[in-house]
């Protein structure tokens, strides 16, 4: 079966910092991968209206994913505004039936901060929903109900760790070793962080933090770099591990599972989290009312989902 994957986190960028090596393996071996954020990443500046960083970040993320060979969509939800109510799961189902994903990979439900944890609920629940017929997403033209729910799986949370500080520990690692300086390439798109993460957060180089960071996921597992990922393991989501078979020659089995090591609390709440840690917030993303899209990337879906074809009106 070949499968797609679609990725969905809450702001651009926190894909490339979680998940984007493993990504890029699956795309560059001809796999069908799309990247997603649920806002634009309005809140991410400190020099420029919402509007305007919000064309600048969705055109860097759809740079990004360019350099995959993936499409980026925007859903429109603005930064601080995602909450899992009515009209904002018709809409993230409305996506999930559009780009038809068998399986799914979103943020953690445990993290530092509310849009990422909102972001996995309204995920989850939209898998579910995508696959129900007589649920009504009321976009103008719908897409189909999916045949089945896509197996859906979490990235790692913000520094790996919970809000209690407690670590998280991934049910795999993914050796991302060659596809690393792609990973890199994929977070220097996004060139408007670099002053944010700076004035905001007191981050000189938020490259050099996502490295420190994959390196030390990667340790979990006794490897050099890598990212780590959970499956959903809730009645009646597939329970076949067809993303562990997508990557399973890079995958490893964190030292903390395999009864013999116990892994150390990652320090990595530095990573865009020195920033969300220290601030509580992250470099941020916004939603836009019509949600810019990339520079090209986006399609027809995108501006329906994310913009007025629904009836419901957006959160925020
Ligand atoms: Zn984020």
């Amino acid at each position: 079966m070949e499968h797609t994957i679609v990725a969905i986190h809450a702001h651009p960028d926190d894909i490339e910092f979680l998940a984007a090596g493993t990504l890029a393996g699956i795309s560059r071996g001809g796999g069908r991968v799309i990247l997603a954020s649920m806002t634009a990443g309005d809140c991410g500046t400190v020099s420029q209206d919402p509007n305007e960083i919000s064309q600048i970040r969705v055109r860097e993320a759809a740079n990004s994913a360019a350099l995959v060979g993936a499409r980026y969509y925007c859903l429109g939800f603005k930064d601080m505004a995602i909450f899992s109510d009515d009209a904002s799961r018709r809409r993230i189902t409305e996506f999930l039936r559009a780009v038809r994903p068998t399986i799914v990979v979103t943020s953690s439900p445990e993290d530092y901060m509310a849009d990422h944890e909102a972001t996995a609920v309204l995920v989850r629940d939209a898998c579910f929903a995508a696959a129900l017929p007589n649920y009504e997403t009321r976009h103008q033209t719908p897409a189909t109900p999916l045949p089945e729910i896509p197996a859906l799986y979490f990235m790692d949370p913000i520094g790996g760790v919970d809000r209690n500080q407690t670590p998280v520990i991934p049910d795999f690692i993914v050796d991302i070793e060659e596809n690393f300086d792609l990973k890199i390439a994929m977070l220097m798109e996004h060139k408007s962080q670099k002053e944010w993460l700076r004035v905001r957060h007191g981050i000189e180089n938020y490259v050099s933090i996502m490295q420190k960071w994959t390196r030390e996921r990667g340790a979990l597992a006794g490897i050099r770099i890598g990212e780590g990922f959970r499956q959903y393991r809730g009645h009646p989501y597939p329970q076949d591990e067809r993303f562990q078979g997508l990557v399973r020659k890079h995958i490893h089995i964190p030292l903390a599972l395999r009864g013999d090591v116990v892994s150390p609390a990652s320090p990595v709440a530095e990573v865009h989290a020195g920033a969300a840690m220290a601030a509580n917030r992250e470099p941020g993303a916004a939603p836009v009312d019509a949600p810019p899209i990339a520079g090209g990337q986006v399609t027809d879906l995108v501006d329906g989902v994310a913009a007025s074809a629904l009836p419901d009106s957006p959160p925020a």
